[in-house]
């Protein structure tokens, strides 16, 4: 599989799809959380793809003003009606759970059993995403509509799971580039059987480390795996010189659904970072929209705090909290669809390529405009139109003062930032630009 888009032997959008979404069933059935075997099973799958190191760290380490947490398992839960039968299966449901919930198992009247019950009545078939991580507690979500089905009087409930002194498990994607200054793609793997909030992240992180794996690359790349806030705050512990590495960075999530693009930029708020993705959606020809940094939502807002102020922006397609279908079992596997997560990849990879090229040139015959047509430049060398081909020469030649990168140029002039750099590399061929160090 090869992404990049200036190769000649690019995937199809429906290939490139089905790939990214055939992935994402692998992985949906598991039931992920912050710590335990279903995020070590679901970094087995991405190792399975792409090169990973996998860390564990004990519970119990500090990490700035947190503790990792004891580890979490679960191996069975139900809900039994007085005849014996399953009236809440896990096994049917990851989301049937709440996440982090201790051992229980005890016969209880509906009413003992009725707080511990989650359902969303405005959306009476779907089941809630419910996490208790640093509050002991023990639930279980449901459709509204079968909630209304339980009859009073007593059942079973079993919750097979522990909660003991463990390890946080995370994994690193690591390709070394020419410089040392490195790119973060960040993305979280805790989320159970949650498609868009979760899967579309680890799935185009996982092609995009598959497409750059062997590439000559200006920039190293390192790609984090990771549960949310308590990974990333434990990534950034420990790794404190890494992260000042850190040139530009992106955090993916929720870039599987039907929706434009949103771009929430880093709390510099003009960083490369920010400049390249808004580049990269102008060209795409999908609707979009750039947000401005606040320190809530993904894990920019940890690599965004003060102490570190990374270059880290997040890029998404339908944000957070504002799809009905987030943090429910609607967020599904028909709730991503090939198509986006492609052109959420290209997206990427496009935003990968601007950062590689990115650099400024020194017009070499500055004081008029050189004669393109006796070099052979007054004409098409691609399939681009003449017009647009002529026009980025111009640009820029006329931009290439030692002052404009090439991002400048492609903002400046609206054209699309593959044909500046195209324009760049055919000039450098004539002689009449020189890359600047
Ligand atoms: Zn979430």
């Amino acid at each position: 599989m090869n992404l990049l888009v200036e190769k000649p032997e690019i995937e199809t959008t429906a290939e490139l799809g089905a790939w990214l979404h055939q992935f994402a069933a692998e992985l949906y059935p598991i039931c992920r959380s912050i710590t335990g075997d279903g995020i070590r099973q679901t970094l087995a799958a991405i190792q399975s793809r792409i090169r990973l190191e996998i860390f564990e760290v004990p519970s119990g380490t500090e990490v700035f003003d947190w503790t990792v947490p004891k580890e979490w398992n679960i191996r069975d839960a139900y809900i039994k009606d007085a005849d014996g039968r399953k009236v809440v299966d896990f096994r049917n449901s990851s989301l049937h759970v709440m996440s982090y919930s201790s051992p229980v198992h005890a016969i209880l009247p509906l009413e003992s059993i009725r707080p511990h019950l989650h359902t969303i009545p405005e959306h009476p078939d779907w089941i809630p995403y419910r996490t208790s991580y640093y509050q002991e507690d023990w639930g279980f979500c449901l459709a509204h509509s079968q909630l209304l089905t339980l009859a009073d009087g007593d059942y079973e409930v079993c919750i097979d799971s522990s909660l003991e002194d463990g390890h946080l498990t995370y994994g690193e994607c690591y390709l070394p580039g020419r410089s040392s200054e490195e790119v973060l793609i960040s993305c979280h793997a805790c989320h159970p059987s949650l498609a868009n909030d979760n899967l579309s992240g680890l799935t185009v992180a996982t092609a995009l480390a598959k497409s750059l794996a062997g590439q000559d690359l200006r920039y190293s790349y390192r790609f984090l795996f990771i549960p949310g806030t308590i990974g990333a705050i434990t990534w950034l512990a420990q790794n404190r010189e890494q992260a000042a590495k850190t040139r530009h960075g992106l955090v993916l999530t929720c870039i599987g659904d039907g929706g434009g693009f949103h771009y929430k930029k880093s709390r510099r708020g003009n960083a490369e970072i920010d400049r390249a993705v808004a580049c990269a959606l102008r060209d795409c020809g999908e609707h979009f929209e750039i947000l401005d940094f606040s320190p809530y939502g993904y894990d920019e807002r940890q690599y965004c705090s003060p102490g570190f102020n990374l270059p880290v922006g997040c890029l998404m397609r339908s944000v957070w909290g504002t799809f009905p279908e987030y943090h429910t079992s609607a967020d599904n596997l028909e709730f991503i669809q090939p198509v986006s997560l492609a052109n959420s990849l290209r997206v990427c990879t496009a935003v990968v390529n601007i950062l590689e090229k990115n650099e400024r040139y020194l017009n070499q015959n500055p004081c008029c405009e050189p004669q393109l047509g006796k070099r052979n430049l007054y004409q098409s060398t691609g399939g681009e139109p003449i017009g647009q081909q002529i026009h980025a020469r111009l640009w820029t030649l006329n931009l290439s003062d030692g002052e404009h990168s090439l991002l400048d140029i492609a903002e400046r002039s609206g054209l699309p930032f593959e044909t500046i750099a195209g324009a760049a590399e055919v000039l450098s061929q004539s002689g009449l630009l020189a890359p600047l160090p």
